[in-house]
């Protein structure tokens, strides 16, 4: 039986931690803030937006949302990023996506100011990202990252295959990971014979959005799985990309759906906030982002 990563107690330590440095940092009369852009009235990003506001709160991070209207326009949507890149109050600044068809998201990612792009979407911190230099990182790669590192499983000289390669979640988790040394293989849709690829992996990370797409015949004993997705099955109930139930006989360590990836997510948004106020205040902070000793799980310690 593999070792269940718990993705939801490690946030909340990673939340703990965020509070006394919030409370550090409110001592220096620095208030990191959260600025929060919504476009229309999409039920799941209501849901999403709620949950951020929710853990800026016990973090003690300020919070402040924008509605704009379904119809608003590109140019609306860029003079208020404008705005909120001006404003010396604002630590970082997050586009909840998607937003409504006819606005081009990509152009609204590149206007927000990379050094408030707590998201990491902006292509500064893409490319960065790329070239091993400090960025602010995606959020849900981030935290996959920092889910190995507190279960002390290095990447270095594995086999990592991940599957799925979104702007979000494949291609910067692949870059992370490849900073840190593994060997990586990114499938898609067009990747012919998935199994016999999966099955070379050590550790194996699923984002594609198919419910108990990953099986166990495609999985290699002992692998390490990581499983990203969330898929509703037909009871509305929350399920992942892999086949939990099967896959947790022959992996070492495995993620569940809910309870994995999902918090981690939100848990280094608040981490990159709190970074951003940091670095707009003029306070050094620590790069390594992977070794941070701020986090800490079962007594180990990473500097
Ligand atoms: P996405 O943009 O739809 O990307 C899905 C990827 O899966 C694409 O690269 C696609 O290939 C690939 N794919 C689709 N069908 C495939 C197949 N049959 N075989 C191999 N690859 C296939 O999705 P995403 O935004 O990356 O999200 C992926 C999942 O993670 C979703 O369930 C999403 O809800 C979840 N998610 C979770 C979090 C979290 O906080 N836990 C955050 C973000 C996303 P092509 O590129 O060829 O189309």
């Amino acid at each position: 039986m593999a070792i269940i990563i718990n993705g939801k107690e490690l946030a909340k330590k990673i939340r703990l931690n965020l509070k006394e440095e919030v409370a550090e940092l409110n001592n220096k009369k620095i208030y990191p803030k959260l600025a929060v852009i919504m476009v229309g009235e999409d039920k799941a990003s209501q849901v999403y937006v709620r949950n951020k506001s929710k853990a800026c709160n016990e973090v003690g991070i300020e919070f402040e949302e924008f509605l704009l209207p379904e119809n608003t326009t590109m140019e609306n949507l860029l003079n208020l990023i404008d705005e909120l890149n001006n404003r010396d109050d604002i630590s970082g600044i997050l586009l909840q996506s998607p937003i409504p068809k006819p606005l081009n998201i990509r152009e609204a990612f590149n206007k927000i100011d990379y050094r408030k792009d707590v998201d990491g979407f902006n292509p500064v911190n893409v490319g960065k990202l790329a070239i091993g230099e400090k960025a602010f990182i995606s959020c849900t790669p981030y935290g996959v990252v920092k889910m190995l590192e507190e279960y002390n499983i290095n990447p270095e000289g594995k086999n990592v295959v991940i599957i799925g390669r979104s702007n979000i979640v494949g291609k910067p988790l692949s870059q992370c990971l490849l900073n840190k040394n593994a060997t990586i293989t990114i499938c898609h849709s067009k990747t012919k014979n998935i199994k016999e690829i999966t099955k070379n992996a050590d550790i194996l990370i699923a984002a594609v959005g198919k419910p108990h797409f990953v099986t166990e015949d495609m999985v290699q004993d002992n692998a390490v799985v990581i499983d990203v997705g969330i898929n509703r099955n037909e009871e509305g109930k929350l399920i992942g990309d892999v086949d939990f139930e099967n896959v947790e006989k022959k992996a070492s360590y495995i993620t569940p759906v809910p309870g994995g990836v999902g918090p981690m997510t939100i848990a280094m948004l608040m981490n990159n906030v709190v970074e951003a106020a940091k670095i707009q205040n003029g306070i050094k902070v620590e790069w390594k982002q992977f070794y941070n000793k701020r986090f800490y799980i079962k007594n180990v310690f990473y500097n």
